[in-house]
């Protein structure tokens, strides 16, 4: 057994793959945004002679640092932001990402519609929700999801194509993943984030689009 960037990436996607015709889902619907936090540019360039181009990162910081030099040698290099986003960084971001998954408040979406128009750019965007409702974690409320959801579409115009959650840490992730299905469905949002090295499976039965995956591919950190 070898235990390298590329041998982990084939045996999540074969995973991947698996629960997809599990769930009686069509190949290949389930996208892997390979999570490359702490690892560095040579771990990322690793994944990337593997195939792999499509990035997850926390800190915008982090994600200047390591992708842009990257992008002239791989066209196909996309990167989604997926941590927690002050609102002094939305600019930053808009420039660094093809997709903001952590859109979680009214003035952090008005700060990105600002970012946006300044810079021309549009990255697609994703409402996170905090579908346990925890004080600590970031995303929407539950309760204020849908009027925040409409909001973002309607009153601000943004382009969000879905929904990401991070169920809590203890007890079955399942009923969260459902719930921001249910959600999703709503608003006929297509993308549904949900899934990490532990619990993807499960995500990919519940319908997510994108599984976010870092440990079980770059190691621990
Ligand atoms: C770190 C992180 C992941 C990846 O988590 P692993 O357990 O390492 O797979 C996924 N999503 C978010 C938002 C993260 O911060």
């Amino acid at each position: 057994m070898t235990d390298s960037i590329a041998s982990r990436l084939a045996a999540i996607r074969a995973r991947i793959e698996a629960a997809t015709a599990a769930a009686g889902r069509p190949a290949g619907s389930v996208a892997l945004v390979a999570v490359s936090k702490t690892h560095g540019a040579a771990a990322v360039e690793e994944a990337l002679a593997a195939g792999q181009h499509l990035f997850g990162e926390n800190r915008v910081q982090e994600a200047q640092g390591k992708f842009p030099a990257l992008r002239p040698a791989h066209p196909a290099l996309r990167l989604h932001l997926i941590g927690a986003l002050q609102t002094n960084k939305a600019r930053d971001a808009v420039r660094a990402a093809d997709v903001i998954e952590s859109l979680d408040r009214p003035k952090l979406a008005l700060a990105l519609k600002d970012a946006m128009d300044k810079e021309g750019r549009r990255p697609g965007l994703l409402v996170q929700v905090n579908t346990g409702d925890e004080p600590q974690k970031a995303g929407v409320p539950r309760a204020a999801a849908e009027a925040f959801i409409a909001a973002c579409l309607e009153e601000w115009a943004l382009p969000v194509r879905g929904l990401m959650c991070i169920p809590p840490a203890e007890g079955d992730p399942r009923p969260h993943f459902a719930a921001l299905r249910g959600l999703a469905q709503r608003f006929a949002l297509p993308v549904l984030s949900m899934g990490m090295s532990n619990d993807f499976e499960a995500a990919i039965a519940e319908g997510a689009t994108h599984v976010r995956v870092g440990t079980a591919i770059f190691g621990g950190r």
